[in-house]
């Protein structure tokens, strides 16, 4: 069922850039096998999943939604895509994103651009536009996305589905393609809250191929939904409330969380002083370590070489410009640049650095917070989903799209996306939950009231 209505749609969404039907149906039957015969079956037990095209997977293309990888057959399996295996997950294929995971909009992949299921001239969020999109569409009923700024809660929240952003650590980035090292993670799409948590419990957990990868219990988070939560104390911050941000989106948040109130939770302000810097903190951090991370695609040992080079003639700089040139998209050539810049002698100090010490202020007050709460509850984004093109001529209005969804990856804290109502004009409005570290679990339980 999920082939055919991936057929039916994906002409028009452009969610899927590849799917592997044969693969998938095989993997079906096997599970049907193993379960006619009695034997076990996994936590996944047959579900139809897609999986973001950051990821690795044996023998299948991995193109970040780029021309540099365009090519890209990776020779392993990411840590993620054993664990949906073992557990008798069905990969049904991969994902559209924007390249290399670089965007709030899924406009830059070389794939072409996704279209959200609601309305087509919208975009479905990104930069995991194309998970959200094929969960909202019922092509899939889970998918993965990777999360480096907000790349899973806020195409969650455009697509009216359910994405959570994991503690840094909670789930291995063996096998993600990197983009900002310190801040990446790979997370849950699902169309409710108890698939969102189905999908973490499978691939969360330690794993050594991941240096960062947090050897820490993985609760049994279905059976947790469920649980009355008692005193649960929600935080609000003005931060979250300030110029730009839409009043729909505002009434909607607003509304559900007096919701939680009236379900007994106290609510409480709490602060968040540093949050404003969250952005400039991030376009510092991030296109830094993207600049390092993508020093790989030399032209030389994979992905995309310029055939405009001849050895005759052109020497080793000329490989390595031509096919850095031609292989990446503005977007990308736009970060290597930034990054570079604030990591130059001279002005690593005077950004970087102290980027990395408004970080640490940024956590800390998280760390505070998160004393006097259980959760922090506010917008994903301050709108609903643009118009395709309405931000691609300019990075600074798409950069701000991630506003509210920026400093969980900065404090390396969990965060949820989970549908709290609709606009006017149809188009879906985000809850944001976020917790501490390593709290999933509870920000589960509570987006499940939320529900
Ligand atoms: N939109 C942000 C960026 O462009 C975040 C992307 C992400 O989370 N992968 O960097």
């Amino acid at each position: 069922a999920c082939l055919a209505r991936i057929d039916e749609l994906n002409p028009q969404t452009n969610a899927f850039v590849s799917v592997d039907a044969e693969a998938a149906l095989a993997k079906a039957d096997a599970v049907d096998a193993k379960r006619s015969s009695g034997g076990d079956v996994g936590l996944l037990s047959g579900l139809p999943i897609g999986i973001k095209d950051n990821m690795c997977q044996t023998g299948t293309p991995t193109t970040c939604g780029s021309k540099m990888l365009a090519n890209y057959k990776p020779p392993y399996d990411a840590h993620v895509v054993e664990r949906l295996n073992a557990a008798d997950g069905v990969i049904v294929g991969k994902l559209n994103m924007d390249e290399f995971a670089m965007g709030s909009s899924t406009e830059t992949s070389v794939a072409g651009v996704t279209r959200n299921p609601w309305n087509a001239e919208h975009s479905p969020g990104g930069s995991s536009g194309g998970s959200a999109a094929a969960v909202a569409a019922g092509m899939v009923p889970l998918a993965l996305g990777s999360d480096t700024g907000g790349s899973i809660r806020q195409p969650a929240s455009f697509c009216g589905v359910v994405g959570m952003k994991p503690t840094y650590g909670r789930v291995s980035r063996f096998g993600l393609v990197a983009f900002a090292s310190s801040l990446d993670q790979i997370g849950p799409f699902a169309r409710d809250v108890k698939g969102a948590s189905l999908l973490l419990q499978a691939i969360a957990g330690h794993d050594k191929r991941d240096t960062t990868s947090v050897d820490a219990d993985v609760p049994d988070y279905v059976d947790c939904i469920d649980r009355p939560l008692e005193g649960l104390r929600v935080g609000i911050v003005d931060e979250h409330y300030g110029a730009g941000l839409d009043d729909e989106v505002q009434a909607a948040v607003r509304k559900s969380i007096n919701a939680l109130e009236a379900a007994g939770a106290t609510v409480k302000q709490v602060e968040l002083p540093h949050a404003k810097y969250s952005v400039a903190t991030y376009y510092l951090i991030a296109p830094s370590e993207a600049s390092s991370n993508l020093a790989r695609y030399d032209g030389i040992h994979y992905g995309y070489r310029s055939p405009n080079f001849d050895p005759k003639d052109d020497g080793l700089v000329d490989l390595y410009c031509r096919s850095r040139g031609e292989g990446f998209g503005p977007e990308v050539k736009r970060r290597i640049m930034l990054g570079t810049y604030a990591l130059s002698a001279g002005y690593y100090d005077a950004y970087y650095l102290r980027a990395l010490k408004v970080r640490r202020r940024i956590r800390e007050d998280y760390d505070k917070a998160f004393k006097e709460v259980d959760v922090i509850a506010g917008p994903v984004c301050p709108s609903t989903a643009f118009r395709l093109g309405e931000k691609m001529d300019d990075p600074l209005a798409m950069y701000l799209s991630d506003v509210y969804t920026i400093s969980a990856n900065l404090a390396g804290i969990p965060g949820i996306s989970v549908p709290c109502g609709l606009s006017d004009s149809g188009l879906p409005i985000g809850l944001q939950l976020q917790g501490p570290a390593f709290e999933e679990a509870k920000l589960l339980q509570v987006a499940k009231m939320a529900e």
